[in-house]
């Protein structure tokens, strides 16, 4: 897959143009930063792992009736997915209180929350990705109250799914975001990737973290927590 029109890189992964027109070329980095862009690093693996991790976790939420992006897995850090037009927002699902939820509210990492919470990040990286609701994202016109009504009831879907799958791995689903995309049909698809870098994943039993927050916390042992993931999952 060399040769291949670079589109666009990111943070994490670059994305290709290929010969077909409605579909791209995705290929995972070891790259890792945190706090919009403010700590940078790599973790060995981790393109592989996040590669291979959304794949499956994808391959398993169409089974459950969500739409996704994913095409074929071409390579351990490559994958074939569908053009879409990015929906410019991080959707952000919370089943215990982590993170920038635990700073804002005074509350201890670990607190189950009373109900499952949705957030909206409009994501520009100048602004530094701002929480938005439902009235910025119509007043930005960044999608219509039907498309956002979709995308929560997706969200919450995958959330469902994804919670109860990851307990057989003994994985806890703390929170996790997602994006979205519109196809060539304008229909809304899950798009982006599903992943440790993406998600806080915890050690049902110890909760230990396997994810982000190794890296971005300065803890150590990342490589091994991506690797852990993806053998608790995938078995490799
Ligand atoms: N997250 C992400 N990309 C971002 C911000 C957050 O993938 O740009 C994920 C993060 O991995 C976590 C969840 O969204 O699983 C909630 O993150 P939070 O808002 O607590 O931000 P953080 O504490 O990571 O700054």
């Amino acid at each position: 897959m060399e040769n291949l029109e670079l589109l666009y890189e990111g943070k994490a992964k670059k994305v290709f143009k290929t010969d077909r027109p409605d579909v791209y070329l995705v290929r995972y980095k070891d790259d890792a930063t945190a706090g919009n862009g403010a700590k940078r690093g790599t973790i060995r693996g981790k393109g592989v792992v996040n590669n291979l991790v959304t794949n499956h976790l994808m391959r398993f939420l169409e089974t459950k009736g969500i739409p996704t992006h994913l095409v074929e897995e071409v390579s351990d850090t490559e994958t074939l997915v569908k053009k879409v037009q990015i929906v410019p927002l991080e959707v952000i699902v919370r089943n215990v209180a982590a993170g920038s939820l635990a700073k804002r509210l005074g509350m201890e990492e670990g607190t189950k929350l009373k109900t499952t919470v949705l957030e909206y990040c409009y994501k520009d990286d100048a602004l530094g990705d701002p929480m938005v609701n439902e009235y910025h994202i119509a007043a930005l016109g960044v999608a219509t109250p039907e498309e956002l009504r979709q995308i929560a009831d997706y969200s919450m879907q995958i959330n469902a799914a994804l919670g109860e799958y990851l307990k057989t791995a003994g994985i806890e689903l703390i929170d996790f975001k997602l994006e979205f995309g519109r196809d060539s049909e304008g229909k809304i698809i899950l798009a982006d990737e599903i992943s440790p870098d993406t998600c806080r994943f915890w050690d049902v039993k110890t909760h230990a973290h396997l994810d982000k927050d190794l890296f971005r916390r300065d803890l150590g042992g990342e490589e091994e927590a991506y690797r852990e993931v993806l053998h608790r999952l995938l078995g490799k």
